[in-house]
């Protein structure tokens, strides 16, 4: 049970003993003919803060560290997973030599404007469902679906192609990724060796190349050996080695089939092609270069 105490009405944590605690369940329950068995009681305070930084040199904040929200909505571990997500990477692309160290900063560019607004939603839920004796909250933002708040995240900058847009908002419908930059992977069913999985279980270390089209699998073979930065595609077909089940691709993405997706190791669209090119290789090396991997420098070393 999780309760709501006045610390300005003179109301302290140890008042909560095992006599008030079954009575405050009893009364929540609404009902008496009930075993209550006091296993712990512990208080906490409902802050709202954010790290003025969550990078500095070779320290990283991440998780409650780097932000702390109210629970409601249940957003704090989840933003400090996604936190982890977005850091784990990074870090292994930059020590692994595939990208120079300010790759890096696209963690505090990207996971600001997201917590900030994730903070918002707490807030606004905080308000809604309890009181605020002490009035200090800022007005209310407008409620979005939790869902929305977890999975529907959005990086409009960082380590994402920028695509022209309208929409600025934060969040995203989950239940509507349509393959925009900088929104995650949607999920639809592949066939991998007999088993069906989802789009989702593609990502892995490196990052992903989408396709249907073979020539964008061998561009990205090219490209990977000449820069040498990790780089797997995957074609989807109706045969062969990954089968695109529900004949989601190439729609799911928003592209045509010939386009192509490029997905970051933590299931991020960094960038899409809505259509085949004529110079797959080139493209390839010049998004690449755009999102910070190291290529310019790989090649300068070649
Ligand atoms: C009542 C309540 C309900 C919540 N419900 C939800 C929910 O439903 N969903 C959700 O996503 N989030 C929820 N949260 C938020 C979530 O619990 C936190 O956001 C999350 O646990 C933060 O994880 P963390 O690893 O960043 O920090 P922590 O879980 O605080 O972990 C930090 C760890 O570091 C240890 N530590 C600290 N200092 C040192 C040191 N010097 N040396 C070694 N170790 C140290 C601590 O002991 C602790 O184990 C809730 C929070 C509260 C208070």
């Amino acid at each position: 049970m999780a309760i709501q105490y006045f610390p300005e009405k003179g109301e302290k944590p140890q008042d909560f003993d095992e006599v008030r605690c079954r009575e405050l369940i009893i009364r929540g329950a609404g009902r008496s003919d009930i075993t209550t068995r006091l296993v712990d009681v512990r208080s906490w305070e409902v802050a709202a803060m954010t790290a003025r930084q969550f990078r500095r040199g070779r320290a990283f904040l991440v998780g409650d560290a780097a932000h702390v929200m109210p629970p409601t909505g249940a957003f704090g571990g989840n933003s400090g997973i996604h936190d982890a997500h977005n850091l784990a990477w990074k870090l292994a692309m930059v020590t692994r030599g595939h990208a120079g160290p300010s790759l890096l900063d696209s963690y505090d560019m990207e996971r600001r404007p997201v917590i900030e607004a994730t903070l918002a939603q707490a807030l606004a839920r905080l308000q809604k469902w309890f009181d605020d004796p002490s009035k200090r909250l800022p007005p209310p933002v407008a409620i979005v679906e939790d869902y929305d708040v977890v999975f529907g995240q959005r990086y409009a900058a960082g380590v994402v192609a920028q695509e022209a847009t309208r929409d600025d908002h934060p969040f995203q419908k989950s239940t509507e990724l349509s393959g925009r930059h900088g929104t995650r992977l949607p999920h639809f069913a592949v066939g991998r060796a007999g088993q069906r999985i989802s789009s989702l279980d593609l990502c892995d270390r490196d990052p992903l190349l989408l396709c249907a089209d073979d020539a964008w699998c061998q561009a990205a073979d090219a490209v990977s050996q000449r820069l040498r930065i990790p780089l797997t595609c995957h074609a989807l077909g109706a045969n062969g080695g990954l089968i695109d089940l529900d004949h989601r691709w190439p729609s799911a993405l928003g592209v045509e089939s010939g386009g192509a997706a490029l997905v970051r190791p933590d299931g991020f669209v960094a960038w899409r092609s809505t259509h085949g090119v004529a110079d797959p290789v080139q493209m390839l090396i010049e998004i690449l270069d755009g999102l910070g991997f190291r290529t310019q420098a790989c090649e300068h070393h070649q």
